[in-house]
């Protein structure tokens, strides 16, 4: 039984991705995989679609996946998770396996779960037929073919794509897009979808347990700073997964049967306990921000600010009545 993870000490030892994968160091796109499959258990499956967490997890007749893995399209997470847990369950039904709960997980990074593979997701997360989890790791770039802009890169952030020019400093011009707000606003029979972040690992890991008790369909969007896309020196990447928190530019929910609450940090600011901190000591620590002036500082607290204070999930859904 998948009890719920409330401190480090309630997290079981046994790792289920372990040593031997090649990302970069201080990746924080590879820990979120090590922290799931633990929460997750021996009796899982793991789909993973192309990425960094596919290439530089699957080096030849290597492999940190302990449980059974396999590679899937880059657009598939959605319809990879169903076709799994659909087979799976006509086996059991014909007695051909022993009928006992299996965990499907499909991951994806944010290029291919939040662009390309949206709409599989979309068909995934309504079809309650299925226990299934879709688990998305967004270094906010296509990180695996050097750090191209997605839909879930920053505004002004530099990438290969937006490089800041002499006539245009900004060149990365639109807001992120929403994808865990979109997802639970849009598909009312998911049973959870939830924001996380492996810099603050045991709240991650108890969502899995959530997502995975919950059954199905279920969603977990994860954060995860990259200091090869973010320009970092690799010792601050779990610093910049909190400070991300602690500013408010990405804020840590679940929503169970419809039901939002708020977690962690997020849950303190919410309730007036704590003071989100300026957006600049988050921006500031990375490269990818480094030609900001001041005006584009204030730029990005102002639309932080507006998100906080008129939309329902700060940073996620945006309704205005009347
Ligand atoms: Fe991890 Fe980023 Fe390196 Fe990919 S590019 S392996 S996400 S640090
Ligand atoms: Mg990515």
């Amino acid at each position: 039984k998948l009890e719920p993870i409330r401190s480090i000490k309630k997290a079981p030892v046994e790792e289920f991705y372990q040593s031997g994968h090649r990302t970069c160091q201080g990746c924080l796109s590879a820990l979120p995989m090590r922290l799931m499959a633990k929460a997750a258990g021996p009796r899982t499956i793991v789909l993973g679609t192309t990425g960094c967490m596919y290439v530089a997890n699957t080096t030849y007749m290597t492999t940190p996946w302990v449980v059974p893995w396999m590679h899937t399209q880059l657009g598939a997470a959605g319809s990879a998770a169903v076709g799994t847990s659909a087979g799976l369950k006509a086996l059991m039904r014909k007695g051909k396996m022993k009928d006992e709960p299996i965990n499907v997980i499909a991951f994806c990074g944010d290029g291919g779960g939040a662009d390309m593979g949206l709409s599989a997701i979309s068909a995934a997360l309504t079809d309650i037929e299925y226990n299934l989890l879709i688990f998305l790791y967004d270094n906010e770039s296509y990180a695996n073919t050097d750090i191209q802009t997605s839909g879930q890169t920053p505004w002004g952030a530099v990438t290969t794509f937006s490089p800041p020019g002499k006539k245009f400093r900004i060149m990365q011009r639109r807001w992120k897009k929403n994808v865990p707000g979109m997802l639970a606003a849009g598909h009312p029979d998911t049973r959870y979808v939830a924001s996380g972040t492996p810099a603050i690992p045991v709240d991650m890991m108890d969502k899995v347990r959530s997502a995975l008790r919950a059954g199905g369909p279920t969603y977990i969007h994860v954060l995860d700073p990259c200091p090869k896309g973010w320009h970092y020196d690799p010792e601050h990447s779990n610093e910049l997964g909190k400070l991300a928190i602690e500013t408010g530019i990405y804020p840590l929910y679940e929503v169970k049967d419809g039901v939002l609450n708020f977690t962690g940090i997020t849950k303190q600011i919410a309730e007036g306990r704590r003071r989100r901190k300026p957006v600049r000591e988050y921006l500031e620590k990375q490269g990818r921000f480094a030609h900001f002036k001041n005006q584009d500082y204030a730029y990005f607290q102002k639309k932080v600010d507006e998100m906080w204070e008129q939309w329902i999930i700060p940073c996620v859904v945006a309704f205005s009545y009347g």
